[in-house]
Formats: structure tokens, C-alpha cells, sequence
């Protein structure tokens, strides 16, 4: 059989495209080392923002609470003031020489009587308040100090799978280079174009007779030259064009 050969010798041939092959799949796993890299703040900022909420759930709670407090406080201090005025004015009560006066201290130790008792519905109100907002403090409590520990579970985790995606990166971008230089820089050029268009697979299958990334039709002698392991561009979408044996499944078009 003649092996048409154009640029390269057949071994060339076959080492530019198993290179390109292996440029492509150390360029996807790295793409997406990547992008997992680059979803890692946006996970950090949410655990963050559910963390800030529960002090916030927290911190409304708390101020309820100190609130109450100083109702009770001052309800506390207005009931003393009334215990004393009430003592001052029944001791006043002993030493009054006319009716009138009598009668208008009666009236004023009745209106601190009835104040006394507003105060002591206000207190016992507060208190059940109280009650309820140490309960509620107690829950937000434990659910801050649950979100706080699962907040730094997560940070953790997130920082170890950092380092080892940046270490695989690294690791990645270095074979890369290898692999890269063993291609044909003509070659190298078209790939890189491939890839900066959008299209993750520069290098696809020969599927059924069709390019695997557009399923145009390759003209049969192309498609004996593609067998050959001469590399061939898909006129339509640009991709390079392997016989990978059926080993491979076709890559839709993206
Ligand atoms: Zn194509």
C-alpha cells in the first residue's frame, strides 16, 4: 500500500499526533484543576455569608435580651421610688390637720397604689419576655456555635484541596510543557487557536467516516490518509482529525 506522507515521516507522524493527543488530555485536566481552583472563593464567600448570617440571627437576639433588661431596670427603679413616696406619704397622712388635705393625700397614695400596680403587670410581662428570649438566645446560640465549627471544617477542607489542586497545576502545567515541545509548532499553533476559540477538544476522533466534533463527512481519501496517522484538519469546524481506532468516544459539538 502507498503511504502518502506530505510533511512528516510516518513515525513523525505518529509521535505529532499521539503528542497532540496527550497535549489534549493534559490541557483538560488541567482546565479543569482550574476551574475547581477558581470556584474555591466563591464556596470560601458562601460559608462566609451563612456564618455572618447566624451572628447577625444572633446578635438581633442578643439585643432583645439587653432591651428587656433595661425595662426591667427601670421598672425595677420606678417600683422603689413608689415603695419610698408611698411610705412618705402615709407618714404625711398622721400629720394632716384638715379634711381637704386628707382627702387630696388619700388621692395621691391611691394614684401611686394604682402606678405600683401597672409596674407589677409590666414586670411579670417582662419577665415572661425574658424567658423567652433567653430560649431564643440559647438556640441561636447553638446554632452560631454549629455553623461556626462547620464553617471551619469546611475552610479547612477547602484550603487542603487548594493546595493539593495548586500543586496538581503546577505538576500539570509542567508536563505540559514537555508534551507541548514535541509537537510541531505549525501544529502547536492551530491547537492553541482551537482551544482559544472555545473548542475544549482540538483533537477528535474519525467517527462512522464523520469528524467526531462537527460529524461533518471526511472524503474517503482523507479518511484513508486520517488511517495513515496524516494529520488532517476538518475543513468545517477546524478540529484535527485521528483514527483512534474506535477507542474513543466521539466528543459532541460544542
Ligand atoms: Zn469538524
Amino acid at each position: 500500500m502507498a503511504h502518502p506522507v506530505r510533511f512528516y515521516t510516518e513515525a513523525d507522524v505518529e509521535q505529532t499526533l499521539s503528542g497532540l493527543l496527550k497535549l489534549q488530555e493534559s490541557d483538560s485536566m488541567l482546565d479543569r484543576a482550574r476551574a475547581e481552583l477558581e470556584g474555591i472563593p466563591g464556596e470560601l464567600s458562601l460559608v462566609e455569608s451563612e456564618l455572618s448570617a447566624a451572628r447577625a440571627e444572633f446578635a438581633v437576639v442578643e439585643a432583645r435580651l439587653s432591651e428587656l433588661g433595661a425595662v426591667m431596670k427601670k421598672c425595677e427603679e420606678e417600683k422603689a421610688d413608689s415603695i419610698r413616696k408611698l411610705a412618705e406619704y402615709k407618714t404625711k397622712l398622721l400629720s394632716l390637720r384638715t379634711n381637704a388635705e386628707y382627702k387630696a393625700m388619700l388621692e395621691q397614695i391611691s394614684f401611686v397604689e394604682r402606678r405600683m400596680d401597672d409596674l407589677d403587670s409590666r414586670i411579670l410581662e417582662t419577665m415572661y419576655e425574658e424567658d423567652a428570649a433567653r430560649k431564643d438566645i440559647a438556640d441561636a446560640g447553638r446554632k452560631l456555635e454549629r455553623y461556626t465549627e462547620r464553617a471551619n471544617r469546611k475552610k479547612e477542607l477547602l484550603a487542603e484541596r487548594e493546595s493539593v489542586l495548586k500543586a496538581e497545576v503546577d505538576r500539570l502545567s509542567g508536563d505540559r510543557s514537555g508534551t507541548a515541545s514535541a509537537v510541531p509548532i505549525r501544529l502547536l499553533r492551530k491547537y492553541e487557536q482551537l482551544r482559544a476559540s472555545g473548542r475544549s477538544c482540538a483533537v477528535v476522533g474519525l467517527v462512522r467516516g464523520a469528524c467526531g466534533g462537527c460529524h461533518t463527512n471526511v472524503p474517503p481519501q482523507n479518511a484513508v490518509e486520517i488511517s495513515q496517522g496524516i494529520p488532517y484538519s476538518c475543513p468545517i469546524c477546524g478540529r484535527y482529525i485521528v483514527d483512534l481506532d474506535g477507542n474513543r468516544p466521539s466528543e459532541e459539538d460544542t
